[in-house]
């Protein structure tokens, strides 16, 4: 390949470089919390078209290719959350060592707001979230978007992929069942203070056009699958679109089952589908209510109320729908006190056995372009950016609550290595919280049984 590729990704679009023969191109993908990389299918997609070499390596599940990696001439890494950011520059010096010649790419949620320190770490071109035709332009050898296009989204080709069986599974009434992912919409009209897709997408979404969903969802129950995961942010930034998609999928699969994301927000202003969802085959939603005290929610921009919470978890329990919170348990405004009452809280709705362990004990991340640094009272806890975790190190003005946060850490991983159940996980973080067991009235309250990812939640 000659050397056309070093450039950053901001450049207008207008300047045609030499069209390039086949390019041997390496996509990886280093954690996609338990899936099948949709990632590194989409783009795939369309650089198959365009007539280039594809290899796509997911080194959550396979062993690294040092033969594959030393004979490839773009090797692009997909970073689509944190972790898989930090996994990806971790392995960059191995790259180039192994391969000093290849052009290498990050593209993904995370990759601009990290763009410095992925310059830094030797990533000629930084490419954004949507990033299947600046890919494919990149190795046409023609200057890439670099902003929010709008784009006519291919079917993601999963040739090559590790078999489904090889990811996180569908836990429900004992039984194991195979999950695949898609996406049906991208980026999010909101602008939650806290959010990563934020900084990036600054309050605009994109729809997948149905054919394309619809197509990914077919070759995926076609492979095994009996569980798809939607991955848009927000499933219901566009109702009517997702509406669609879900009746014609219950259509042709009456059998399969689907998990969603949906914003509190959101599940009240379409409560009326929340029927239609459980109709149509929907197990669990989970929605990102990070707080139960409604001035932590406000310095979020969450837009909705501790009361909206109860409202929605009542909706969903009538509906048919298990309800799977999630929470930023310990940030700068977490007390004892209210940590204490976010476990009541959640004991006394029979919600201890939906939530993920770990979401009892995840601390508040602050990466670089973080909408949190607008707060000044935020500002004032915060210490310096780790350039190895890729975040701002913050310190809690009460050094017990960071101390309850770290315990409480290292305990919901040590229980979950041990197999412990949610519930029992759920009461040994209560005796650590509070110095007692919870009241039996909590313990001994009938709980329906959960369907889950067996892939514990990371961001
Ligand atoms: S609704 Fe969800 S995806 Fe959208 S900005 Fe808020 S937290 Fe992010």
């Amino acid at each position: 390949m000659q050397g056309s590729l070093d450039y950053s990704g901001s450049r207008p679009a207008t300047m045609v470089k030499s069209k390039q023969t086949r390019v041997n191109v390496l996509l990886i993908s280093t954690y996609e919390m338990g899936r099948q990389p949709f990632g590194l299918a989409s783009p795939a997609a369309w650089l198959r078209d365009g007539g280039h070499q594809v290899t796509c390596l997911d080194l959550a599940v396979s062993p690294f290719p040092r033969a594959v990696a030393a004979q490839a001439e773009m090797i692009a890494f997909h970073l689509p959350m944190h972790t898989a950011t930090r996994m990806a520059i971790a392995v960059l010096p191995q790259i180039q060592a192994l391969n000093p010649n290849a052009k290498l790419v990050a593209y993904g949620l995370y990759a601009p707001i990290n763009k410095k320190l992925l310059t830094e770490s030797g990533v000629h071109t930084v490419l954004g979230a949507e990033f299947e035709a600046d890919l494919a332009a990149l190795a046409d050898g023609v200057v890439p978007y670099g902003r929010l296009v709008k784009l006519n989204f291919k079917i993601p080709d999963r040739t090559g992929l590790p078999s489904l069986s090889r990811y996180a599974k569908l836990q429900i009434a004992g039984e194991s069942r195979p999950v695949g992912y898609t996406e049906a919409s991208r980026g999010c009209k909101h602008l939650c203070r806290h959010c990563p897709v934020v900084p990036v997408y600054q309050g605009q979404f994109r729809v997948v056009q149905s054919d394309v969903v619809l197509g990914d969802v077919r070759q995926q129950v076609a492979a095994g699958a009996r569980h798809i995961t939607f991955g848009d942010p927000d499933f219901f930034n566009g109702p009517t679109h997702a509406r669609r998609i879900i009746e014609q999928l219950h259509r042709e699969f009456p059998q399969l089952t689907y998990d969603v994301t949906i914003k509190v927000q959101h599940l009240l202003q379409n409560r009326e589908l929340l029927p239609v969802l459980a109709a149509t085959g929907c197990l669990f939603v989970t929605s990102a209510v990070e707080s139960l005290d409604d001035s932590v929610l406000q310095k979020l921009e969450k837009h909705h109320t501790r009361a909206d919470f109860l409202e929605v978890v009542k909706l969903c329990r009538s509906a048919g729908l298990t309800f799977v919170p999630t929470f930023i348990a310990f940030t700068p405004w977490t007390t004892l006190t209210s940590y204490r009452d976010l476990l009541k809280t959640l004991a006394e709705e029979g919600l201890d056995a939906s939530i993920a362990p770990v979401q009892l004990a995840l601390r508040l991340l602050i990466p670089e372009g973080s909408r949190m640094l607008e707060l000044s009272d935020v500002l004032d806890t915060v210490d310096h950016f780790d350039s190895q975790a890729l975040v701002y190190r913050w310190r809690h003005r009460d050094p017990e609550v960071d101390a309850l946060s770290s315990r409480l850490l290292k305990l919901v991983d040590k229980l979950q290595k041990g197999n412990a159940t949610r519930q029992e996980i759920f009461a040994t973080v209560w005796q650590e919280a509070s110095g007692a067991a919870p009241p039996e009235v909590y313990t001994l309250m009938p709980r329906a049984t959960v369907p889950y990812l067996d892939e514990p939640w990371y961001c």
